[in-house]
């Protein structure tokens, strides 16, 4: 596992946040793109060699609007570049940590990502990505 790759931050309305997060870093986000097979609206701000990501549910399903809802807008998933996902989630099977999705999927920002659930990873939501290409 490399470095972080990015910090992922729910919220309830991502062109309101884009403003205050400009605000914090001192520089707008660089892209926004919408990842319809999981229900979510996302922006990237660059820091250095790490991103931040902002994530809005579109829809009342979406794993960010049900996070929202039970436990309100902020930290939701720390990712963590890797070289080969698919060797990394045998290798943290073979751990013992529970990984929620086991074949990778196409995340945003041109990335296969897995995620682990948080109950292995002390209430953490971790995500695994890997460039594609
Ligand atoms: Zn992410």
């Amino acid at each position: 596992m490399n470095k972080i790759e990015h910090i992922g931050i729910a919220v309830k309305d991502l062109e309101k946040s884009n403003e205050i997060f400009a605000a914090l870093f001192g520089k707008p986000h660089y892209k926004t793109e919408e990842v319809e097979s999981e229900g979510v609206k996302t922006s990237f701000f660059q820091l250095g060699s790490n991103k931040v990501e902002l994530l809005e549910g579109t829809n009342e399903n979406s794993p960010i609007s049900k996070f929202i809802e039970k436990k309100g807008e902020g930290v939701h998933h720390i990712a963590f570049a890797v070289d080969d996902i698919l060797s990394e989630v045998t290798r943290l099977k073979e751990a013992g940590f529970v990984v929620l999705n086991e074949i990778p999927k196409k995340g945003a920002d041109n990335k296969l990502v897995v995620f682990l659930h948080p109950k292995s990873t002390n209430g953490v939501l971790i995500e695994l990505c890997q460039e594609i290409g």
